[in-house]
This record gives structure tokens, C-alpha cells and sequence, in this order.
């Protein structure tokens, strides 16, 4: 069989209810823009009826596949394995929810088509999400833009085509927290944005809590820029000076108008004050030394546990041979 021209990656964590909405949505579009398709779940680790349903679905349609992990990786490192797994020629990823509709790929295909390497869905309105959820998300984009190495096109999200070039480029950077919307932009490559409304979410909850979330941006910022922990020299710096000046003031007022009190209350002040910037920073550092350690630990980036349909046939896993895979 041909390899085929169009790989759609679905990362799914606990999404049973939603496989068969989906694919009932999405096999019709693809099959209208080619018929040799495939698409690629990435199973992260559910603990409900998500891989029953997807086995039923390629029992009928083997172009469906799924990679399966031994537990929940995430979904940054689910997207990883899925381009990992995808043989097309240009590869869509999407969420399983429904959120992301899957006629937009028709538009994708045509911008690829007239030679975009990489067009992604931007999203018009965050109006389905909570104010303080936007805040923190404006927040950050200004953040990125301010200190990020790369630009960051606000509202663009993992659902994108990105052609095969993009896709071994993405394959050879092997960082552990990844950060795949800093990643697409690294790579650089003529790209385009095409505009959508994120629709409600089908079935299920959301898998993102705030505290998951705050890491994700944190992991973001700090893949991207060094900015925080070289912030601190300067913070470090200005105190310095700060404190030199505020000595002097002390100095001459002593001098002039004599003691009234011991200086308790300013050296209490200050002593909390500078094991606060000192714990901060120290954080900080730490933040970038727990990444390092990540990365030399050199651990694969996932299991995986089993493959179903499509999926099985490849074996291009960055999983070393060690690890022996058991096909399903
Ligand atoms: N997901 C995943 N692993 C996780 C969390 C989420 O593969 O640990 C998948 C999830 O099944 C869905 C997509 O990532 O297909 C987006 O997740 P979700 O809808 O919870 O995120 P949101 O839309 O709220 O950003
Ligand atoms: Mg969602």
C-alpha cells in the first residue's frame, strides 16, 4: 500500500464517549480529500473504554490505527509519539473532543496545497473559556512575546496541518517538557493561520486543571528563554544598591538626630525581605537545574504498550530497541 498522503494524529486521555462522534465526522472529510488517509490515535494512558472504541472502529476501517502508552504521558508528549507514528505527507493533529472541527481540514489541505509547510487553526474567541482563564492567557502571550527567543501567533493551538519536512524536523528535537506551539514555531517554514470557533467540548470534561496549566506555561516560557533565570542578577544588583543607599540614609540620620529605637523593625524588614529574593531565586535556578536533570537522564520520551491497526505495521519509534514492543 501506498504511503499515505494525509496523517491525522488524535492524542486522546479518557475519551471513550467521544471516538465514535468523532470518526463518524472525520473518516467522511477525509475520505473526500484523498483516500489514502490514516489516522493515528495516541492513547495516553485512559483508564475507561477509549482503546475498546477505537478497536471497534479499526476493526471496521483499518486506515485507523492507535499507539497505545503504558500510562498517561501527557499530551505534549502524546503528540510527540503520534508524528513519531505518522506516515503522511503532510500531518494534522487535532483534539478528540470536538472542539476542533474536522472540516477545517479541508481548508488546511488546500493551504497546503499551495505550499504552506505549516497552517494551524487560530481561534477567533476564547469566549468559552472563564475570565480569569483568558487573563492568565493573554498573560502569557505578552510574556512570550516580551521575553520568548520566538513569536508566538496568539490563538494558534495544536490543531495544524504541518507538512513532512516540518515533521522529521519536529522528530529530531528530542526536549523532555515539551512545549509543541514554541516547538512549531522554532521550526520556522512558511506558515499560515486560518480562523475557527472552537465548538463546545462533546463529551467529558476538560483534563486541563489550573495548576496543570500554570506548569504548561511555566514549561513554555522556560524552554524558550532564559529571561528568568537571568533576571535575577539584575534584581540582585539593583537591592544591592538599594540597600547601600538605605544604609547611608540610616548613617546620617543617626548621625544628625541621634538613635530612637534600635533598628528592629527595618533589619526584620529587611531580613525577610532578602530570604524572599534569595528563596526566589534560588527556585528559579532550581526550575532550570530540574530540566537539565530531565534532559541528561535521557529516558525516552514514552512507552508504548500496544498498537492497533494502521499503526501496528510501523516501527519508527524513538522508543529504543531495549524496549521490546509487543504488537498488538
Ligand atoms: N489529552 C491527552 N493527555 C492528557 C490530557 C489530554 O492526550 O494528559 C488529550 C485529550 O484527550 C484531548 C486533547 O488532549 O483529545 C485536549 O484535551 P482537553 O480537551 O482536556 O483540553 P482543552 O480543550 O480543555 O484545552
Ligand atoms: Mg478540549
Amino acid at each position: 500500500m501506498a504511503s499515505p498522503q494525509l496523517s491525522v494524529i488524535i492524542p486522546v486521555h479518557n475519551e471513550g464517549a467521544n471516538i465514535a462522534p468523532l470518526c463518524e465526522r472525520l473518516l467522511p472529510i477525509l475520505n473526500r480529500i484523498t483516500s489514502v488517509w490514516e489516522v493515528v490515535f495516541v492513547d495516553d494512558g485512559s483508564r475507561d473504554d477509549t482503546l475498546e472504541r477505537i478497536r471497534e472502529v479499526s476493526r471496521a476501517e483499518p486506515r485507523v490505527g492507535a499507539v497505545s502508552f503504558s500510562r498517561n504521558f501527557g499530551k505534549e508528549i502524546a503528540i510527540a509519539a503520534g508524528l513519531d507514528h505518522a506516515q503522511g505527507d503532510a500531518v494534522v493533529i487535532m483534539d478528540a473532543d470536538l472542539q476542533h472541527p474536522p472540516e477545517m481540514i479541508e481548508t488546511f489541505v488546500e493551504r497546503w496545497r499551495e505550499g504552506y509547510m505549516m497552517v494551524y487553526g487560530q481561534r477567533t474567541d476564547r469566549s468559552d473559556e472563564t475570565r480569569v482563564k483568558r487573563g492568565f492567557a493573554h498573560l502569557f502571550y505578552q510574556l512570550f512575546a516580551r521575553f520568548g527567543e520566538i513569536a508566538l501567533p496568539e490563538g494558534a493551538g495544536d490543531f495544524r496541518l504541518i507538512d513532512r519536512k516540518g515533521v522529521e524536523v519536529l522528530r529530531t528535537l528530542g526536549e523532555k517538557a515539551r512545549f509543541s506551539k514554541g516547538l512549531y514555531a522554532w521550526i520556522g517554514f512558511k506558515a499560515t493561520g486560518v480562523p475557527f470557533v472552537v465548538e463546545e467540548r462533546r463529551f467529558g470534561t476538560s483534563k486541563w486543571s489550573f495548576r496543570k496549566l500554570f506548569r504548561f506555561a511555566f514549561d513554555g516560557i522556560a524552554a524558550f528563554s532564559t529571561v528568568p533565570l537571568r533576571i535575577w542578577t539584575y534584581i540582585g544588583f539593583l537591592i544591592s544598591i538599594l540597600s547601600i543607599a538605605t544604609a547611608v540614609f540610616f548613617m546620617i540620620r543617626t548621625l544628625l538626630f541621634g538613635t530612637d529605637l534600635p533598628g528592629f523593625p527595618s533589619l526584620i524588614v529587611s531580613i525577610m525581605f532578602f530570604s524572599g529574593i534569595q528563596l526566589m531565586s534560588l527556585g528559579i535556578v532550581g526550575e532550570y537545574v530540574g530540566r537539565i536533570f530531565a534532559e541528561v537522564k535521557r529516558r525516552p520520551l514514552y512507552v508504548v504498550a500496544e498498537r492497533i491497526g494502521g499503526a501496528a505495521e510501523v516501527s519508527s519509534s524513538i522508543v529504543p530497541e531495549a524496549y521490546p514492543l509487543r504488537r498488538a
